[in-house]
């Protein structure tokens, strides 16, 4: 049984006190649905005082990315270290990183693999954009970024692996994908390539979500498909009451 899952991707919005209060509001309306794990990602500015607002509750904390070295000389980046002091998630690989700082597969798989080693659960995330969707490219995107962002790493250690199937064509952009659509990928794709590296226990344990305009009005359509574990909510997620009202619809 997989557990649903809702991430809340804030992108870069809100101050540290803006961050506060949105949280002060959302903590009653989220935190009853027990059945759903829940997990903020708020910048890095917001990840210690929010910290101390979901503490004793079961919400989650996440970044929505970090370096993968340890420590030294890499002016304005963030260790995985310091993510680990107050979060136990990670959004990497993020099609915003990817198309706007040339983020690669090769250092999607740095990054997973030093969340691994820093017990931190990624969130990794994938999709093929427009032109290769409508070039019927999307096994071929997906498969690629799994196996490289993937690379080397010990099926015996990816119990918390979370991938997040995002095309790139529904991000932001009001246009999800159907949910049927989106589970066939997750089905046809994701699963069997997660299967061939790592065998049928990875395949059938990752949980999957879905990422891509997810509203209030459309998630059910996603949590009702076979393949799909919950979502990677990117503009809803600073919204109320959109953003409970997802995590509502995420209950089994
Ligand atoms: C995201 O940022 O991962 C995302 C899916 O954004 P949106 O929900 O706004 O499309």
């Amino acid at each position: 049984m997989r557990k649903p899952l809702i991430a809340g991707n804030w992108k870069m919005n809100k101050t540290s006190e803006q961050a506060r209060s949105l949280v002060r509001e959302l903590l009653p309306l989220i935190s009853p649905y027990k059945s759903v794990e829940i997990v903020l990602c708020p910048p890095f500015t917001s990840l210690m005082a929010l910290s101390a607002l979901v503490a004793g509750t079961s919400i989650g904390l996440g970044a929505q990315d970090m370096y993968w070295e340890p420590s030294g000389a890499f002016t304005g980046e963030i260790a995985p270290g310091m993510v680990k002091e107050f979060c136990n998630f990670v959004i990497l690989g993020h099609s915003e990183r990817r198309s706007y700082f040339g983020e690669t597969d090769v250092i999607v798989n740095k990054k997973v693999k030093s969340a691994f080693a820093e017990v931190l659960s990624p969130i990794v995330c994938i999709g093929e954009t427009l032109a290769e969707y409508e070039s019927g490219k999307t096994a071929e995107v997906v498969t690629r970024q799994i196996r490289e962002g993937l690379k080397e790493l010990d099926p015996a250690k990816l119990q918390t692996l979370i991938i997040a199937y995002e095309p790139v064509w529904a991000i932001g952009t009001g246009k999800a994908s159907s949910g049927e659509g989106a589970n066939k990928v997750v089905k046809d794709y994701i699963r069997p390539t997660l299967k061939a590296l790592f065998g049928d226990s990875v395949a059938e344990s990752t949980r999957v979500l879905y990422g891509g305009s997810v509203s209030a009005s459309n998630a059910a359509e996603f949590f009702t498909q076979s393949e799909i574990d919950g979502a990677l909510v990117g503009g809803a997620s600073i919204k109320l009451p959109d953003f409970p009202q997802i995590v509502r619809a995420a209950v089994k």
